[in-house]
């Protein structure tokens, strides 16, 4: 899943200062789940909002709105009729769906109330962890399925570093050497022979934007 973090409070009323009418918009999913942007975030952060302007001259009118998807248009038309009636939009999901909240309601400025942080897996409640970058070409079948790009702190394709202190890193020794974990979990599968394989270079898709069409879903981009 996607993960994200709130924004510091006083940066998201930085953000949507001299507005009279902001509508909160949480996204049902990723967000969600990591406890940052879902329903129950978008009325706490409503409430925080209204509290701080209790003893200022500032009035704002605060509304909350979740759609099961903001990066779905689908769920976004849901929400037409209720953001007329805003002048500013403050999206509590990940950097797809806010920039997909702007492009459903232009003419009405959206600020992001969170931070996107990272691809990453739910460790425990509130606790997540990064394990893809979205490289573009993922060699998960080489590396025992550890990721190098995201768990090595040089991203090495080809490892280990000679920087390797075994079980850890040489940036940190708290810091796992990902190329250590990779050779224990091939060699515990009987697979060592992958780590001399050369893995070529990446051609790094993911410094540009990326489109997928799935076969069979062609004429759809065409027509559209
Ligand atoms: S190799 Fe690339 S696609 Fe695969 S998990 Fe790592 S960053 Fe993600
Ligand atoms: S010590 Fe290991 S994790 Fe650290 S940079 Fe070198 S190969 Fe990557």
């Amino acid at each position: 899943m996607i993960v994200a973090e709130r924004k510091p409070f006083d940066e998201i009323k930085e953000l949507i200062k001299g507005y009279k009418k902001v509508l909160t918009v949480g996204c049902g999913t990723c967000v969600a789940v990591c406890l940052t942007g879902g329903e129950k975030e978008v009325g706490v952060l409503n409430a925080e909002l209204k509290l701080s302007q209790q003893a200022s001259a500032e009035q704002t009118i605060f509304g909350e709105a979740t759609v099961q998807r903001q990066c779905d248009m689908e769920f976004l038309a849901e929400i037409d009729d209720m953001v007329k009636d805003y002048d500013a939009l403050l999206s509590m999901a990940c950097g797809a769906g806010i920039q997909f909240l702007a492009e459903r309601f232009p003419e009405i400025p959206v600020f992001p109330a969170v931070n996107t942080t990272f691809i990453g897996v739910n460790k425990d409640v509130g606790w997540y962890e990064e394990r893809c970058k979205a490289c573009g070409n993922c060699v998960l079948g080489m590396t025992a399925g550890i990721c190098p790009v995201t768990m090595c702190a040089k991203s090495l394709f080809n490892g280990p570093c000679g920087g390797t202190n075994q079980e850890s890193c040489e940036i940190n020794k708290d810091q796992p050497c990902a190329w250590f974990m990779i050779y224990e979990r091939l060699a515990l599968q009987g697979r060592l022979d992958n780590i001399i394989e050369f893995c070529p270079p990446n051609d790094w898709r993911n410094q540009k934007p990326q489109t997928l069409i799935q076969p069979g879903y062609e004429e759809r981009k065409t027509s559209a």
